[in-house]
């Protein structure tokens, strides 16, 4: 019998409109970016949807047809030259002969320079290929904007349930399976999306306490007791993309069913705009954290501080100084903080050496009006990396290689700094690690992160608290201008009932 052929392909991009960047394929490359038979090598065996792909074809005995898997730290849109060069290279897999089905890992919230809907006009430029009946899988993030065009054009709508997204290669698995009922005539999927007139809701999609674990346990209770069901997905949405869609979602597929998906999404709609103000973890102000730096965490183990409103996990530019400022005027020094994105100081630091005192402007560098004042400091170098290369080793993102770059560990009036080249959330202790540092020994430690930390911190974490460090990703949505979102919109417009 001959095998299945499925193509297979991640395109996966966070975007934040609102950032004065731009992503071009240097920043995928940077942070992850394979193409065809070398994906393979460096993600299999890794907690990702593509290791899950891999792994699935071997499953269901598919010939797997590698294209991309491309994976940039979020930031502003990707350049219309990219986003081409990226749907070429999916669309390419297809020249290859026909195939039978198509598994997607995309995010759910990428805007780029010429779609506000990235996900959606990839699925058309498919469709186009395909033609209706070849069932396409998708997995996407949590935080993804899940538009009416994706629910019309995939088959399968798959989110990941946890937050921090530990259960990538969980949810691409169970798309996998999905596909294969399709392909064999088992079911026929009829996915409908909805939301609501909020931006925000969900407690920002957090799966450990809040309406997002009432939801999830709901829409697992639903899916036990009936058949016909066959997934429903929860989205805590973006806010900072700025399109007509953005904001939480519930994606419901049924097995031929459409007044019953539409009956689920209607209730699930209901539950996330009456639950949209629970908020379980308010953030901090500056003033607040510096009081509670002093005051020490309640439990025994470092404070970690998440700067969570510069996280380049949601597009934050990463050389925000204003945590650092604060941990420095705390007095506490036995503090560190992973990690500021200044490429020079990086280089700086290198060309100096370890021992060498070096004089700085650290920081604010990108948007200097938003984010200045930088530091002006004497720094003393001390440890260096050439690539900042460590394979994460907690439960995110496990066995998988990322970068912060050219990178040092700098001494800062007895704070220590960990400096990238490249932007990157700090998700994993490696980062620490590969400087010597056991995060356990601080007494604080920052992180450019909000919540994704929590995978790997939280077990040596006293305590964990959240600052608004007036960073890009910035609460206050109504201080954004938007041009594109649906209105009114809670919370920026007065809505009642
Ligand atoms: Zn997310």
């Amino acid at each position: 019998m001959t095998k299945r052929r499925i193509l297979s392909a991640e395109i996966s991009h966070e975007t934040n409109t609102f950032s004065v960047l731009r992503t071009d394929l240097d920043d995928y490359l940077r942070r992850q970016c394979y193409f065809g038979d070398e994906i393979a090598r460096h993600m299999s065996g890794t907690a990702t949807e593509i290791a899950a792909h891999i792994d699935a074809a071997k499953t269901h005995g598919w010939e797997l047809i590698p294209t991309v898997a491309a994976h940039a730290t979020p930031s502003g849109m990707t350049t219309a030259e990219t986003w081409e060069k990226l749907c070429d290279t999916v669309l390419g897999g297809l020249d290859t002969g026909p195939v039978d089905g198509v598994i997607l890992a995309l995010h759910g919230a990428m805007v780029t320079e010429s779609s506000l809907d990235a996900e959606g006009d990839l699925l058309a430029r498919l469709r186009k290929r395909l033609g209706p009946d070849i069932p396409i899988a998708v997995t996407l993030d949590l935080h993804a904007n899940v538009t009416d065009k994706m629910g019309e054009l995939a088959d399968f709508i798959v989110p990941y349930r946890t937050y921090p997204h530990i259960d990538q290669y969980e949810a691409a698995t169970e798309a996998a399976g999905l596909l294969q009922s399709a392909m064999d005539g088992k079911i026929r999927p009829v996915t409908v999306v909805a939301r609501t007139a909020a931006l925000d809701g969900l407690n920002h999609g957090r799966t450990q306490e809040g309406p997002m674990v009432e939801a999830l346990a709901r829409a697992r209770k639903i899916k036990d007791a009936d058949p016909a069901v066959l997934e429903i997905g929860l989205c805590a949405g973006f806010a900072w993309s700025d399109l007509a869609e953005a904001g939480p979602s519930v994606t419901v597929t049924t097995d031929g069913d459409a007044a019953k998906a539409k009956a689920i999404a209607a209730e699930f709609a209901a539950f996330i705009w009456e639950t949209r103000e629970q908020n379980t973890v308010p953030l901090l102000s500056l003033a607040q954290t510096e009081a509670k730096i002093r005051s020490g965490p309640s439990g025994g183990g470092p404070l970690v501080i998440g700067d969570t409103t510069d996280n380049p996990g949601g597009g934050g530019y990463g050389d925000g100084v204003r945590l650092l400022e604060t941990i420095i005027a705390s007095g506490n020094r036995n503090a560190v903080l992973a990690a500021i994105c200044d490429p020079a100081v990086a280089d700086q630091a290198h060309a100096a050496g370890v021992g060498a005192v070096i004089a700085i402007s650290l920081g604010a560098k990108v948007d200097p009006e938003h984010y200045g004042p930088p530091i002006a400091a004497n720094a003393r170098v001390l440890a260096l990396s050439e690539t900042g290369a460590f394979v994460c080793d907690g439960p995110m993102w496990a066995n998988m290689e990322v970068r912060l770059g050219k990178s040092a560990l700098i001494e800062i009036s007895g704070v220590k700094v960990v400096i990238a080249s490249s932007n990157l959330q700090v998700t994993d202790q490696q980062a620490l690690k590969l400087f010597g540092l056991e995060p356990a020994t601080f007494d604080v430690i920052g992180v450019k992160s909000s919540h994704h930390f929590r995978a790997a911190f939280q077990p040596v974490a006293g305590e964990v608290v959240l600052v608004d460090s007036g960073g890009l990703v910035s609460q206050d949505y109504g201080s954004f201008t938007y041009k594109h979102l649906r209105r009114p919109v809670w919370p920026i417009d007065d809505i009642t009932g």
